[in-house]
């Protein structure tokens, strides 16, 4: 199973996950519908599915447009059937969604918004979560709580480590500067840095992460207890 990274608006990332034996896809999160449109009319595949993992604009952008003109399935949380455009295949936490060969289970992330959920292809362990974790970082709160979040993500901490994490925007470097400046003898960490460093310069993303290397370097998962991540939380809305 190949992920398509699509870059889209400024800073955000829809993937696109393609069957090849049926030329079905499903996308994640299209902030945008024209680059979407492109890619799968350049392959010939059959747009069969969007996946919502929230309701804010540069997640779900493209869904009306892409329905219209590909009559795709649009996968949201239940509790946001209301805020998710064109919704029509409610999921709910723990659930195990199938469409095609696609399969994936959800996890309902509360913290960034109320309805948050990601998408875990277990037997591809790649994990598609949105705006609750991100490389070297996490999600501002907004709805939730801070023990809400800190409870989403631990949840997706405790899967096996090689897990691929594919997030919703590319705020990498912007976050290890935050990390670093809290964390500074972290030598896992600076060797992340330089990675990053250099893929960037080579224009690619440096999405997926890896969950192993997340947890040694994001501080966010290395927060020991509620209190401390909470804190952390704070400093780094007014970073
Ligand atoms: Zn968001
Ligand atoms: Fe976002």
């Amino acid at each position: 199973m190949k992920v398509e990274i699509i870059k889209c608006l400024k800073d955000n990332y829809s993937y696109i996950i393609v069957d090849k034996e049926k030329q079905s896809a499903c996308v994640i999160d299209p902030s945008e519908a024209e680059p979407i449109i492109n890619f799968v009319e350049n392959k010939k595949i059959h747009l069969k599915y969007i996946l919502n993992t929230h309701h804010h604009y540069d997640h779900v952008g493209g869904n009306l447009e892409l329905k219209k003109r590909y009559n795709s399935k649009i996968v949201g949380f239940k509790n946001d059937k209301d805020r998710i455009p064109g919704i029509n295949d409610f999921v709910k936490n723990n659930q195990v969604w199938k469409g095609d060969n696609f399969e994936a289970k959800i996890f309902h992330v509360p913290g960034h918004t109320s309805g948050h959920i990601a998408y875990h292809f277990y037997k591809e362990k790649k994990i598609f979560t949105g705006d609750t974790l991100f490389s070297l970082g996490c999600g501002r709160i907004f709805e939730g709580t801070y023990e809400e979040m800190f409870n989403s993500l631990n949840r997706i901490k405790n899967l096996s480590d090689d897990t691929e994490i594919y997030c919703g925007h590319e705020y990498t470097l912007q976050n290890s500067k935050f990390c670093i400046y809290h964390d500074s003898k972290n030598l896992n960490l600076k060797k992340k840095i330089i990675e990053v460093e250099e893929k960037l310069k080579k224009g690619l993303p440096t999405i997926p992460c890896i969950l192993k290397d997340e947890i040694k370097c994001n501080i966010f998962l290395k927060a020991k207890d509620l209190e401390s991540f909470s804190k952390l939380r704070d400093l780094k809305d007014n970073f």
